[in-house]
This record gives structure tokens, C-alpha cells and sequence, in this order.
């Protein structure tokens, strides 16, 4: 590992920190307010409002009120919602630095990551779904009888959405982008290790015109305001990202109340699988970047890595030498690759699984220890001749840990893939094209990668098989998880 130079924090400027209720900026209920943590630090970067049961109430008044009442639907055009969202992705994009730099305070990503990977993700998000906003028409039926019998693809109603702290603004864009589009209106609870960036974007999303109502903002905790929005029972759909374990909750809580509709994006433990024949070089950057990116806090991580035996111990040596190589500091320094961890749960967490590894007796060779004295950094970790049974090959780490196991032939490293619980992501490196349709045709997980990773799109869908989730986010498919189907007959 090698440590990039502390260079001195710039001077972020801070945008708003209470809640966003029907267009205002209002205290919560209780008065209540909670830290956000620098993840490079451990202190306090400022208190943000806290929201509750009684403001999630006030928030889904208001968020029904601008879908039953609103100029959002009675007034304004497909057409118009889409200019709208327009005019919000050139204001994020005119405001980018400033986004990035925030984004890195708080959730510990290099600035320079940020500015060049999730905030043009961000805005491209916004931009594709505007597109959307007026072609999201349905059919003509051909019928039986004298009749005319056509579908509408109209708005789902209310939603809530609940997001995670590994990429804020993504994950903000990836939710509101198609509940915007087909007209819904919003009731968003930010992860609460990483509230700011989304509440910026929320002064953004009024600046841009938005009606009041439409987008409303809380930050909060889980067990609280998450779950009185997984469970307020005039919330007509919950969209959630975020553990497998909250998961279950959210759709425990929806069975219990008003069966609102539940689209889950959920934790992965996702093969990542190299055959002997596969450039090398691209094959070892590219496993190191599966893993190691936002510092290993990926859902869809290539965090099962399969070697091939015989390509096995150079490809451990390199990526060894590789993550040695990998520059850990402060988010504000151009030469950082990796930041901190996001928190101390999540640091503890981390470190807890490298001596699950260390007692299971993988071989830890490299990293394994924490960097500095000061917030949450941790050295580039790499364990090989790790076993399909052990904890560190089963369960999602969520952090800078990489796996390598050894297998011999596709059949059998297809059936150990598909051992899981899980079924995000997958990928496969290799020059021989059938190979490469094997892997992607047998393995059941949400996307394939083939000689690349984490290649995301706007247009591509993206989501889980198994208890990695439900529905799709982004692309076409993304719209049909906010619209209900309705259909007419008409008799002529
Ligand atoms: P992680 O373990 O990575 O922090 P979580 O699933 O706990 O992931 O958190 C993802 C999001 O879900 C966050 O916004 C968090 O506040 C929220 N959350 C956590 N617990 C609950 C819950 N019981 N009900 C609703 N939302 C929750």
C-alpha cells in the first residue's frame, strides 16, 4: 500500500441540513438533530434535523397533496416534467465540483473519483429519464367484440424511497429519476451517514421549479424514519437500497400495511471468474477494480474472485504487488485511489471479517491492518487460497478485502458461483467467446460483465436475482416499477 500525502481539506461548503417538507426547509418535530461524521476524521462535520414518524406523516400530506391536488399532474405536461428534470441535471452539473467535494467529505470518496464517475453517472441519470418523461405510452388492444380497448402507463402515486451512503447522488438520481419521469412524487429518506450531498441536490430540485410537494427530503435513521415510511400506509410504493437483512424488513413492513408495491436492490457477494486464456493485464486491473472501487463498498463488488489453476499463483502474485501499489488518504489528494470506510460500524465490520479470514486460516497476503490513527482507513487486503465455505467467500464484506479462489474447469466454477444466496453481478474474463456465453448464459445473477467491470449505464438495467433484490432500476425496464397499468374498453 502506499499512502498518498494529507493534503489540506478545501474548503467545502456546506448546503442545507434540515428537512425538506412541501418546498420548505423546516426543523423535525422533535426539535431533534444527529451528527454527520467526516469518515477521514471521526468528527463532526456539522448536525443535521432528524426526522421521525410525525415528519414522514407531514412529508407523505404534502407529497399526496402535490400528487392529488398539484400543478405536477392536473397542470403540467409529460413534456414539462421532463424539462424539469432537464433543467435539474444542468444545475447539478453546473454545481459538480462543489457536489464532488461534499460527496467526498462526507462519505470519505475521493473528490476526484466523484467528479469523474458518479457525478457524470448523476446527471446522465437524470438527463436519460427525462427523456422518458413523455414516451412512456402504452397500447391499443386488439379486442374481442365492438370494442376499443387501449392501456395507460399512469404514475404508481406517492413513493418512498430509501437510499444507502455508498454512492449518494447516484443512488438519489437512480430513485428519483423514474418516479419523477412517470409523475409520481417523492418521499426520500438519505442514509444517514451521508445526508448532505442529497439535501444540496434537494435546493437544486427547487431552484430548478419543481412543485412543492413533489420531492420531499428527510434525513433520518432506519429503524425510525425508514421504517414509518415502509410502513405509512398512504405511501402506494417503497423503493429501497440497501441490505438484504433491511430488505426483508421493508417488505415484512408493506405485507403488514397496505401492500404497497416493494423494489429492493440488495447486497451481492458477486463471481468475478478469470480463465487461464484471459489478457492478463486487463484481467488483473480489472479484478482489482471490481473490488477495490469506492473502497470496496459496492453491492455489486467482484468480491468472489475464481482463478483458473494455472493461471492461479501469477495472477495472486501481481494482484498482490497491485493492491500494495494501491495510494490510501485523504479524499482531497488527486494521487488518492482509496479513502476511508464510511463509518466505524462499517470500519469494525470490516476489520472483523479479515480476522474471520486470518482464523479460517486463508492466506492473508497483503494489507490486513488499519491505516493511521484517525478515521476509518484500511490497507488494500488480499486473501488467497480461500474456500467456498468460509465466511469471507460467503458473506458480503463491504469493503477492501479481496477473495481469490482456485478452480479447474467452467462446469465446476459455474456451480460454485451459483452457490449463493446472492445474484447481483457477475463477470468473466477470457478471449474464447464460448466461455464467455457459457458464463453469462449459466450464471444467475442480474447483469454479466464479459472482459469488463461495473460498466453502468442510464440505459442499462441493473437489479438482482435471488435475495440480491427485486425489480430493475435504470433503463425502460426502471419505469415499469412506478406505473400502474390501466386499462379502458370502450364500447363503440
Ligand atoms: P448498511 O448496512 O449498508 O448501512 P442498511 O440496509 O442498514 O445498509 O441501510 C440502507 C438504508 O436503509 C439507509 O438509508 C438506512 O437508514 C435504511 N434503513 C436501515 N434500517 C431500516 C429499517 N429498519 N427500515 C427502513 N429503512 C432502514
Amino acid at each position: 500500500m502506499a499512502t498518498a500525502t494529507a493534503t489540506m481539506q478545501p474548503n467545502v461548503k456546506i448546503g442545507p441540513t434540515k428537512l425538506l417538507i412541501n418546498g420548505k426547509w423546516v426543523d423535525s418535530v422533535s426539535g431533534k438533530t444527529f451528527p454527520t461524521i467526516n469518515p477521514s476524521t471521526g468528527e463532526v462535520i456539522t448536525q443535521v434535523a432528524e426526522a421521525d414518524a410525525p415528519d414522514v406523516d407531514k412529508a407523505v400530506a404534502a407529497a399526496r397533496g402535490a400528487f392529488d391536488k398539484g400543478p405536477w399532474r392536473k397542470k403540467m405536461s409529460s413534456a414539462d416534467r421532463g424539462v424539469l428534470m432537464n433543467r435539474l441535471a444542468d444545475l447539478i452539473e453546473k454545481h459538480a465540483d462543489e457536489l464532488a467535494e461534499l460527496e467526498a467529505l462526507d462519505n470519505g470518496k475521493p473528490a476526484h473519483v466523484a467528479r469523474a464517475a458518479d457525478l457524470p453517472l448523476t446527471i446522465a441519470c437524470y438527463r436519460y429519464y427525462a427523456g422518458w418523461a413523455d414516451k412512456n405510452h402504452g397500447k391499443t388492444i386488439p379486442v374481442s367484440g365492438n370494442y376499443f380497448c387501449y392501456t395507460k402507463h399512469e404514475p404508481v402515486g406517492v413513493v418512498g424511497q430509501i437510499i444507502p451512503w455508498n454512492f449518494p447522488l447516484l443512488m438519489q438520481a437512480w430513485k428519483l429519476g423514474p418516479a419523477l419521469a412517470t409523475g409520481c412524487t417523492v418521499v426520500m429518506k438519505p442514509a444517514e451517514q451521508t445526508p448532505l450531498t442529497a439535501l444540496r441536490v434537494g435546493e437544486l430540485i427547487m431552484e430548478a421549479g419543481f412543485p412543492e410537494g413533489v420531492v420531499n427530503l428527510l434525513p433520518g435513521y432506519g429503524p425510525t424514519a425508514g421504517a414509518a415510511i415502509a410502513r405509512h400506509m398512504d405511501v402506494d410504493k417503497v423503493a429501497f437500497t440497501g441490505s438484504t437483512e433491511v430488505g426483508h424488513l421493508i417488505m415484512k413492513n408493506a405485507a403488514e400495511t397496505n401492500l404497497k408495491r416493494v423494489t429492493l436492490e440488495l447486497g451481492g457477494k458477486s463471481p468475478n471468474i478469470v480463465f487461464a486464456d484471459a489478457d492478463m493485464d486487463e484481467a488483473i486491473e480489472g479484478a482489482h477494480f471490481a473490488l477495490f472501487f469506492n473502497q470496496g463498498q459496492c453491492c455489486c463488488a467482484g468480491s468472489r474472485l475464481y482463478v483458473e489453476e494455472k493461471a492461479y499463483d501469477e495472477f495472486v502474485d501481481r494482484s498482490v504487488a497491485r493492491a500494495k501499489k494501491r495510494t490510501v488518504g485523504s479524499p482531497f489528494d488527486k494521487n488518492t485511489e482509496q479513502g476511508p470506510q464510511v463509518d466505524q460500524d462499517q470500519f469494525n465490520k470490516v476489520m472483523s471479517y479479515i480476522d474471520a479470514g486470518k482464523k479460517e486460516k486463508a492466506k492473508l497476503v497483503a494489507g490486513g491492518n488499519r491505516v493511521g490513527d484517525k478515521g476509518y482507513f484500511i490497507e488494500p487486503t488480499v486473501f488467497a487460497d480461500v474456500q467456498d465455505n468460509m465466511k469471507i467467500a460467503q458473506e458480503e464484506i463491504f469493503g477492501p478485502v479481496m477473495s481469490i479462489l482456485k478452480f479447474k474447469d467452467l462446469n465446476e466454477v459455474v456451480e460454485r458461483a451459483n452457490k449463493s444466496q446472492y445474484g447481483l453481478a457477475a463477470a468473466v474474463w477470457t478471449k474464447d467467446i464460448s466461455k464467455a456465453h457459457a458464463i453469462a448464459d449459466s450464471v444467475r445473477a442480474g447483469t454479466v460483465w464479459v472482459n469488463c467491470y461495473d460498466v453502468f449505464d442510464a440505459g442499462a438495467p441493473f437489479g438482482g436475482f435471488k435475495q440480491s433484490g427485486i425489480g430493475r432500476e435504470l433503463g425502460e425496464y426502471g419505469l415499469a416499477n412506478y406505473t400502474e397499468v390501466k386499462t379502458v374498453t370502450v364500447k363503440l
